[in-house]
């Protein structure tokens, strides 16, 4: 069906059942479709480990910048003041937002291939009081870097702050356990690691802390606080909901569960990230990120040499089934390979062969 494979972080390549399930049009306030809302609501709770007495999940429209801005904009107060972590190009729209909103922040940030550091992080939280929330990108889908989650969960627990993690590329492709890493709201989209197709984002929402933030925000859309109540009531959305996309997103649920749930999806995103590591790195090719630090999400490679021409490559490569994704750091050349979507180990393979041929080596 596909004339190439998304090799990119979302979009990404989906298979053609979830995209059959967009070629029926369906009702927003019939029960079918409300049903299907409710569903995927219950089934984002399970993967997160979380339970319906102290979590919800609300859906929101739009890509996945729409819900963090979401978040950000219903969650923080006038009163309050978030740190935001950075290191990547997702962590600062996160700061660009808080300017946007009015919010008083403060960022920590750290060079894109390096860690937040905990001692730092703990001497702010020390000296600023003033601070209520923390916020932080899991894997910072500029590089590829995962971000040291549990090390941000026990500074929050320890300094009870509210923890906001934009989990957009990892949530469905790592196992993240939203209650004991004691996350408030976690956000990712429909067309990540869930395999789904661009068109909402969702939030797993802490439901002690959400019922506290009636009136918070400043924009009428962007209102989470409210696009829960209504979505509470019978899973009828706020607006128009995306309907295709929502029942492909169904699909896409049903699909991970029959793979194996996340432990198996992580696992072959992980083989598909190992392999493209090793066979670029035998011919050549050198990772920006070292192993420890790298993601199964997406991988970012240097280019090989000075001659190296990223579009001309790009489209060797397209030409032969697969596109891939230009780099986004602007001091290094680099360019990203996704490791995420419905890619298994014999795409990746295909795809080395074909960078080795680009190179003229043999195997
Ligand atoms: C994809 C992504 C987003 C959202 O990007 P959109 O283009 O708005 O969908 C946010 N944060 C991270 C880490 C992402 O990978």
């Amino acid at each position: 069906m596909n004339k190439y494979k998304l090799l990119t972080p979302g979009p990404l390549t989906t298979t053609s059942s979830v995209k059959e399930e967009m070629l029926l049009d369906r009702c927003t306030w019939d029960n079918d479709y409300k049903s299907i809302t409710q569903k995927i609501r219950t089934q984002l709770l399970e993967l997160a480990g979380a339970s319906p007495e102290d979590y919800t999940t609300v859906l929101m429209q739009g890509s996945g910048t729409f819900a963090v801005e979401a978040v950000m904009n219903s969650t923080i107060s006038d009163q309050d003041k978030v740190l935001i972590i950075t290191n990547g190009a997702y962590g600062e729209r996160i700061v660009k937002m808080a300017k946007y909103i009015g919010l008083a922040y403060r960022e920590y940030s750290t060079a894109y291939d390096e860690y937040p550091n905990e001692e730092e992080i703990r001497h702010l939280l020390k000296e600023d009081e003033d601070i209520t929330h923390i916020v932080m990108v899991h894997c910072e889908t500029t590089t590829g870097i995962l971000n040291p989650i549990e090390m941000v969960s026990k500074l929050s627990k320890e300094f009870e702050k509210t923890l906001i993690i934009d989990a957009m590329s990892s949530f469905g492709g790592m196992e993240i356990n939203v209650p004991e890493l004691g996350i408030d709201y976690l956000i990712s989209s429909a067309n990540k690691c869930i395999q789904g197709v661009p068109g909402f984002g969702f939030v797993i929402a802490r439901l002690e802390k959400l019922m506290a933030c009636e009136g918070n925000s400043r924009s009428l859309s962007f209102d989470l606080y409210d696009q829960w109540k209504e979505m509470d009531k019978d899973g009828k959305w706020r607006f128009t909901s995306p309907t295709h996309v929502v029942a492909a997103f169904s699909k896409a649920l049903d699909e991970l569960d029959e793979e194996g749930g996340i432990p198996a999806r992580s696992a072959r995103y992980q083989n598909n990230n190992r392999i493209v590591r090793e066979r670029l790195n035998k011919i050549g090719f050198q990772a920006y990120l070292p192993e420890e630090k790298q993601s199964p999400i997406i991988t970012t490679i240097l280019f090989p040499n000075d001659q190296f021409e990223f579009e001309h490559f790009y489209s060797f490569v397209k030409e032969r089934g697969y596109v891939l994704y230009p780099g986004k750091l602007t001091n290094e050349n680099t360019f990203r390979i996704g490791n995420i979507g419905e890619i298994y180990e014999e795409d990746i393979k295909e795809l080395c062969t074909i960078i080795e041929s680009y190179l003229g080596v043999k195997e």
